[in-house]
């Protein structure tokens, strides 16, 4: 059984290595003669919106899936028309731009952040009056990693962003002041059939996932409860079946959901190693009608990720529990190159691993020393 895989990044790559217990075997698409997943599975390289190597890609597939979001919906549907496509690509159509995004939390009851599209430079000043400042304005589509972004906090910030306005739709959003950033990884099966993973809390520098630590220290279980609310919801109405990922603020106790990934995601990698099916096993198996595996998650995990650089492996490995994970991409600045998780049967010792690290990840860069940052739940 071959599952066709659009993108063919370490998301990719992790979702191959999980698969091939499982009996699986894979065809990646990526417009990218140097996809890491070369490495180890069948690679085709073409443009998505090469509609000939599309039909060809599909030829002989089980079902097609992503690993990247801004896969182009009119590819998605094209295989559609030949194979089945899972997560459906309506799911593409509301996480690939930001304003759908909204409007669909909105539409669900879903408590996100005030917001004003914005699609040319007269529009701004409209816009900043009705969602007031601070604010962040972000580009509707292709942003990630925090590119794509702009604070504006004064009068003097909107005048500097017309100057040199961007070429792009865009949406305003209030800034939000929250205690922490979180994230739910949640599954759904082709049954219908769904599971959750803690709520996740994650750390970012320069915009990027440097940190995450799972499940949240502090995490009671009515936030939980909110976080896995919100994701059935969305779950449900777009009738969705692999992993989801929203991420959220946490303001006061409340959830406030930032945005939402249609695919297996970085603040979900402490679960190869963390739980008892990881978010890659899981996709898998939802996107193949099989049951879901158990979400189960003893102890504590850290997540660090490697960012344009990577460090002794003797070193890491020395650490008890510590899993070095290297995607086989060259070192180049802000490309994530790996990650290593480290795992404790509590945050006490989880704390205790993280200063054991070596002088590599003792740099702010890695969040560290790690405090929890929400004292207030
Ligand atoms: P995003 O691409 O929307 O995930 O944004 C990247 C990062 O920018 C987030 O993880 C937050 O740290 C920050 N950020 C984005 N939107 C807001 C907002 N409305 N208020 C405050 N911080 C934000």
């Amino acid at each position: 059984m071959t599952i066709g895989i659009l993108g063919g990044g370490q998301l990719g790559y992790m979702l191959a290595l999980a698969g091939y217990p499982l009996g699986l075997h894979f065809r990646f698409l990526d417009p990218s003669p140097e996809a890491p997943v070369g490495r180890i599975a069948q690679r085709v390289t073409a443009e998505y919106t090469d509609e000939e190597a599309l039909e060809k890609f599909v030829s002989g597939l089980e079902l097609v899936t992503y690993e990247f979001e801004n896969v182009p919906v009119r590819a998605a549907r094209c295989m559609a028309t030949h194979v089945p496509v899972y997560p459906p690509p309506e799911a593409l159509e509301a996480a690939q731009d930001r304003l759908n995004e909204k409007r669909l939390f909105e539409k669900l009851g879903i408590a996100t952040t005030s917001f004003a599209d914005v699609n040319k430079q007269a529009e701004l000043d409209a816009a900043v009056k009705k969602i007031g400042l601070p604010a962040v304005l972000k580009t509707r589509r292709m942003g990630y990693d925090g590119k794509g972004q702009w604070v504006l906090r004064t009068q003097d910030d909107v005048a500097a962003v017309k100057k040199d306005f961007p070429n792009a739709a865009l949406i305003l959003e209030n800034f939000v002041e929250f205690q922490r950033e979180l994230s739910i990884l949640a599954v759904r099966g082709r049954s219908g059939e769904t599971a959750f993973y803690p709520l996740v809390e994650n750390h970012h520098r320069g915009g990027i996932l440097r940190l995450s630590i799972a499940p949240a220290p502090k995490l009671n279980k009515s936030l939980q409860e909110a976080g896995e609310r919100v994701a059935q919801k969305i779950l449900q109405e777009l009738n969705y079946a692999g992993v989801l990922a929203i991420e959220f603020f946490e303001c006061n106790g409340e959830l406030v959901a930032n945005e939402m990934a249609p695919r297996v995601h970085n603040s979900g990698h402490w679960s190869i190693e963390g739980s008892a099916t990881s978010q890659f096993e899981n996709h898998l198996r939802a996107v193949l009608g099989m049951p879901l595996g158990s979400t189960a998650t003893p102890g504590v995990s850290a997540m660090l990720n490697l960012i344009g650089e990577t460090p002794e492996a003797a070193e890491v490995l020395a650490i008890p529990d510590a899993h070095l994970h290297l995607y086989g991409k060259s070192l180049r600045p802000g490309r994530k190159v790996g990650h290593v998780t480290l795992r404790a049967a509590n945050l006490e010792e989880l704390l205790k691993k993280l200063r054991m690290l070596p002088a590599f990840f003792q740099r702010e860069e890695f969040c560290l020393p790690f405090k929890p940052a929400c004292t207030a739940v």
